[in-house]
């Protein structure tokens, strides 16, 4: 058990929901459109990075050189684009065990919930369409905020701040994600993690790796109560 809460920080992928491989199929129907090259997206990338780095690293390795403004624009629209039509065909999409109780549950108790994440806001906003769960999320930090996790965790934050008119402190935020990158972020932003071993990284990894907290799905209970 920990301090008491009053926001809690989603990361998306791994964590509330699955679109087995959604994600990166669109990334190579983008690169197959535009330079008829079939990109593996997941040579070049680790789980848990965030979408600009993801496709900047891709470009570089698969064109030998960065993007342009212009190039990089056209694959970010060109990913979104099939990213909708990837996340509505995946047929292993699915959301986590217990979210779709608990997020319902948590907004009546009184808890402020954001989301963080690597993802672009709208393929963020694609993503949870498909489950209905943008709703319970009225801030966020999002890769297109940053290329690091870190500062996106900071600014979501703000927001949270922002949007509620309040002074919400470090040590009343809480993140909870699914890999090491987001430990080591909400460690930097300077809050606490829950660790869910719901999708890639097992308990011992998660442990390991820092959390504060390791749960095995989110069907468990939370280490914490609200702030009142
Ligand atoms: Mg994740």
């Amino acid at each position: 058990m920990t301090s008491d809460k009053v926001a809690i920080l989603f990361d998306i992928d791994g964590t509330l929901i699955v679109t087995d491989g959604a994600g990166s199929t669109s990334w190579s129907m983008a690169f197959k459109e535009i330079y008829n090259i079939d990109a593996q997206i997941d040579r070049y990338s680790d789980i848990g990075m965030t979408d600009p780095e993801v496709a900047r690293r891709t470009f570089e390795a698969v064109i030998g050189r960065a993007p342009t403004k212009a190039e990089f624009s056209r694959l970010l629209e060109r990913r979104m684009h099939y990213l909708t039509e990837s996340v509505q065909d995946s047929k292993g999409y699915h959301v986590l065990p217990g979210v779709e109780d608990l997020l319902p549950k948590l907004i009546a108790q009184g808890y402020l919930l954001g989301l963080v994440t690597g993802n672009l806001e709208a393929a963020a906003h694609i993503k949870l369409h498909r489950a209905s769960l943008n709703r319970f999320f009225s801030f966020g930090g999002y890769g297109s905020d940053s290329p690091s996790r870190t500062e996106l965790t900071i600014l979501a934050m703000r927001r949270a701040n922002v949007i509620y008119g309040g002074s919400i402190t470090h040590d009343e935020f809480i993140a909870i994600g699914d890999t090491p990158n987001d430990i080591i972020a909400a460690h930097e932003a300077g809050i606490e993690c829950i660790a869910v071993a719901s999708h890639k990284y097992d308990v011992d990894t998660l442990k390991a790796a820092g959390a504060d907290f390791v749960l095995a799905s989110l069907l468990d209970e939370l280490p914490f109560k609200l702030k009142m």
